[in-house]
C-alpha cells in the first residue's frame, strides 16, 4: 500500500515536473538540415539555442582571456596579447575574412602603491584609518604623498552652485562627493546613468573651486571593499587634479566621521598617494571576423563587444563575456546549414573605456568606404541571463518586436527602446539600428570596473544564453533584414 502511495506521489511529481519544464522551445531539437533558401525561423532559433548550450567553445574562451591574457587596459602590453589571441580565434573558425583594423589608443597607467589614510584629530580614534581607493581612468598622479584636509559635499550639483563665499572653503583641499547611485532604479543602469557624470567630469568641478584632489563613492549599489575605477575626463585648458573612488565601506565610513567632526566643528585631514601617469598614445586594433552574406552581401550587420577592460580584475563581463559571445555568434550561424542573406561582422573594439577610439575608428572607416552598416548590435551589459534587447530608435522598434513571438520561448521578452552601446553608437550618424543585448541588471555593477570582475564570476550557461540571444536577433536581422 505504501509502496503504491509512494509511487502515486512520484507519478505526479513527474508529470507535474513535465508540464512545468516542457515548453514549445523545450521540445526535442528537431531541426530539418535539408537545405532551403529560408529555414523555419522557429526551428533555426531552437537549433541556435542547443548549439549554444552543448559543446560551445566560448567559456573556455573567456576563460584563456581573462586568465591567461588578464586585464587588457587600452595601450598595455596585455590588450596586444588579446588582439593577437582573439584574431587566432577567428583565424581558426573558416570565415570568410579576418582582419585588424589599425586604431591609436590612449595608453594610461595606473602605478603601483595607491594609497588613502585618515589622518583626522587627536581626540578621535580615526587616526590613521587606511581607506579603500583607486584611481579614475585617465587621471594624474598626486606626485608624492598629498596631505590635506578632506571636506565632503553631498552632490555634484551642490559642488557646481556653491555660492563664491562657499566655495572658499574648499580651496586646497581634497573634495570628496558623496553621493551614491539610487538604489530605488529596478535597472541599475539607470542608477549609474544618473551618477556616471560625478565620475566622468566631477573632477572638473573640483578643480575649479581650487581643490587638490577629488574623491567620489564608488559607482555600484553594493557595500563591500572593492572600490571602482572608470574613465574621468580633464575639460580642456583646465587644471587637472588627481581624482579617485572610494569602496563604498570606505565612502560610508569617511562620510559618518566627516558628519561628526562637522558637528563637533573639527576638521579631518588626508593623506593621498596616486602614482598614475599618462603615457604617449599606443598603435593597437579592433580584430575583425566576417561571415559575408549569399544575397545581400553589401548589407552588414555588425555584432561587437570592447576587447579592452580596466586594469583591477579581469574584464570578464565588461567586457569578455560581450567579445566571446560576439564570436560565437559566427559560430552559431555557421552551424545553420544555408549561409546567411546578409553579411555579418564581428568586431572586438578597442579601446572602450579609454574614450571609444576603436569605435570611433570603425565607424570612421566604415563610412569612408560607404559601406552600408543596416544594424548593429552590441553586449556591454555583462554576461548574466538574457532578458532581451534595447532597441535605439523608437520609430523602429516595431521592426525587432514583431519577433517577439519568436523569442519568446528564450525568456528574451523585452524588446524597448534603449541605448545600443557605446562602441556602435558611432555607427548611428549614418542611420545604422543600433542594439544593445539586454542581460539581467541586478549584479553587473557588483563587478563592474571592479577587482571582482574575474572570470569565476561569470556563470557559463547565463553567458551562453546572452551567446544564443544574441546570435537569433543577428539571424532574424541577416535573414529577413530591418524593413
Ligand atoms: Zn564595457
Amino acid at each position: 500500500m505504501k509502496k503504491n502511495i509512494l509511487s502515486f506521489v512520484l507519478l505526479i511529481l513527474s508529470s507535474n515536473f513535465a508540464l512545468f519544464s516542457c515548453t514549445t522551445a523545450d521540445a526535442p531539437p528537431n531541426y530539418n538540415k535539408t537545405k532551403t533558401e529560408t529555414p523555419d525561423p522557429e526551428l533555426v532559433l531552437r537549433s541556435i539555442h542547443d548549439n549554444a548550450l552543448i559543446g560551445s567553445p566560448a567559456y573556455a574562451q573567456l576563460r584563456y582571456l581573462c586568465k591567461d591574457i588578464g586585464p587588457r587596459l587600452s595601450g598595455s602590453d596585455n590588450a596586444q596579447k588579446a588582439v593577437e589571441y582573439m584574431q587566432r580565434v577567428l583565424d581558426s573558425m573558416n570565415l570568410d575574412s579576418v582582419y585588424l583594423q589599425p586604431v591609436m589608443v590612449p595608453h594610461w597607467e595606473r602605478g603601483e602603491k595607491e594609497f588613502c589614510q585618515v589622518i583626522g584629530n587627536e581626540n578621535e580614534k580615526i587616526n590613521q584609518k587606511v581607506l579603500d581607493i583607486t584611481a579614475l581612468g585617465g587621471s594624474v598622479g598626486t606626485n608624492g604623498k598629498l596631505k590635506t584636509q578632506i571636506v565632503a559635499v553631498n552632490s555634484l550639483s551642490d559642488l557646481e552652485n556653491l555660492s563664491k563665499k562657499e566655495a572658499k572653503k574648499y580651496k586646497g583641499k581634497i573634495i570628496f562627493v558623496t553621493q551614491p547611485m539610487d538604489a530605488r532604479f529596478i535597472n541599475t543602469g539607470s542608477a549609474y546613468g544618473g551618477c556616471s557624470s560625478i565620475r566622468v567630469f566631477g573632477v572638473n568641478t573640483a578643480a575649479k573651486v581650487g581643490a587638490k584632489a577629488f574623491l567620489m563613492r564608488s559607482l555600484t549599489l553594493k557595500n563591500d571593499n572593492h572600490p571602482h575605477t572608470g574613465i574621468m575626463i580633464y575639460e580642456k585648458g583646465g587644471k587637472k587634479i588627481p581624482a579617485a573612488a572610494l569602496s563604498t565601506n570606505s565612502a560610508n565610513y569617511l562620510e559618518k566621521i566627516l558628519n561628526k567632526a562637522q558637528k563637533e566643528n573639527t576638521s579631518i585631514e588626508m593623506e593621498l598617494q596616486l602614482n598614475c601617469e599618462i603615457l604617449p598614445d599606443v598603435l593597437s586594433y579592433n580584430v575583425i571576423g566576417e561571415l559575408r552574406g549569399r544575397e545581400k552581401p553589401e548589407e552588414i550587420i555588425t555584432v561587437g563587444g570592447h576587447l579592452d577592460s580596466w586594469d583591477l580584475g579581469e574584464g570578464a563581463h565588461d567586457d569578455g563575456t560581450g567579445c566571446l559571445q560576439s564570436v560565437e555568434v559566427l559560430r552559431l550561424i555557421q552551424k545553420i546549414e544555408t549561409k546567411p542573406k546578409r553579411t555579418i561582422r564581428c568586431v572586438l573594439f578597442m579601446s572602450e573605456e579609454n574614450g571609444a577610439s576603436g569605435a570611433k575608428e570603425y565607424a570612421r572607416v566604415a563610412k569612408e568606404k560607404n559601406e552600408n552598416h543596416i544594424a548593429a548590435l552590441e553586449s556591454d551589459s555583462g554576461g548574466f541571463t538574457p532578458r532581451g534587447f534595447r532597441v535605439q530608435d523608437s520609430a523602429r522598434l516595431a521592426i525587432i518586436q514583431k519577433w517577439q513571438p519568436l523569442f519568446k520561448p528564450y525568456n528574451l521578452h523585452k524588446v524597448e527602446f534603449g541605448f545600443g552601446g557605446v562602441d556602435i553608437n558611432p555607427l548611428g550618424a549614418s542611420g545604422t539600428l543600433l542594439i544593445g543585448l539586454e542581460p539581467d541588471s541586478q549584479r553587473y555593477f557588483d563587478h563592474h570596473h571592479a577587482a571582482t570582475d574575474v572570470f569565476e564570476n561569470v556563470h557559463e550557461r547565463e553567458f551562453l544564453l546572452g551567446a544564443a540571444a544574441m546570435a537569433s536577433l543577428t539571424y532574424m536581422m541577416a535573414e529577413y533584414g530591418i524593413e
